[in-house]
């Protein structure tokens, strides 16, 4: 039996979320707000501002995100470049 009575959860508290509080992105749903946050740092994101993993269902800033995950060698002068071989 699935142990959540219907409703859907919060992809960062893990209570239930409601239509008129769920914001989805990544496959997750989110509450509007205080749970729209980035995972790494906990800035509070919008549909503008946020990156979407759906790797993993979660959302970071783009900041965290192209940290963590953007192309390898991007924006760090000085790289010897034996990292950028995506050829993008
Ligand atoms: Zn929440
Ligand atoms: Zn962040």
């Amino acid at each position: 039996m699935p142990q959540f009575g219907g409703g859907k959860k919060c992809g960062r508290c893990d209570k239930s979320v409601y239509a008129n509080e769920e914001i989805i992105a990544a496959g997750t749903s989110f509450h509007k707000r205080g749970c729209f946050t980035c995972r790494d740092c906990n800035k509070s994101l919008d549909s503008k501002t946020v990156a979407e993993r759906k790797e993993n269902n979660e959302i970071y800033c783009k900041a965290c995100y192209g940290r963590s995950f953007g192309p390898k060698g991007y924006g760090y002068g000085g790289g010897a470049g034996a990292l950028t071989n995506t050829g993008i």
